[in-house]
């Protein structure tokens, strides 16, 4: 299989830093990769890999995680519907 393609900001996925605390379970629970840790906190390394399973928020012990399961596709569709600029699942 030849290398993927992942759609570009459409994911729902935020991290607010300043409630990071490091713990580091974002990065040991994501299927994707998504997070990794830089200077003891949480930072996004590949934001659009991310497929909304929750995992991340559900484990995080501070809430600083946030992202709504199956939005980023929904979001592409309506968006083209509307004739929004941009990806499209
Ligand atoms: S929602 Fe799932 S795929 Fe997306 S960053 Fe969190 S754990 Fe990774
Ligand atoms: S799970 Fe939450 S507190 Fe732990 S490293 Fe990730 S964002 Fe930071």
């Amino acid at each position: 299989m030849g290398e993927l393609l992942y759609l570009e900001d459409v994911v729902s996925l935020a991290c607010d830093r300043e409630r990071c605390v490091g713990c580091g379970m974002c990065v040991i629970v994501c299927p994707h990769a998504v997070f990794e840790l830089r200077e003891g906190r949480a930072h996004m390394a590949a934001r659009n890999r991310c497929m909304e399973c929750g995992a991340c928020m559900r484990n995080c012990p501070t809430g600083a995680i946030s992202v709504e399961a199956g939005e980023g596709c929904v979001r592409g569709v309506i968006n083209e519907l509307l004739g929004i600029e941009g990806p499209c699942c």
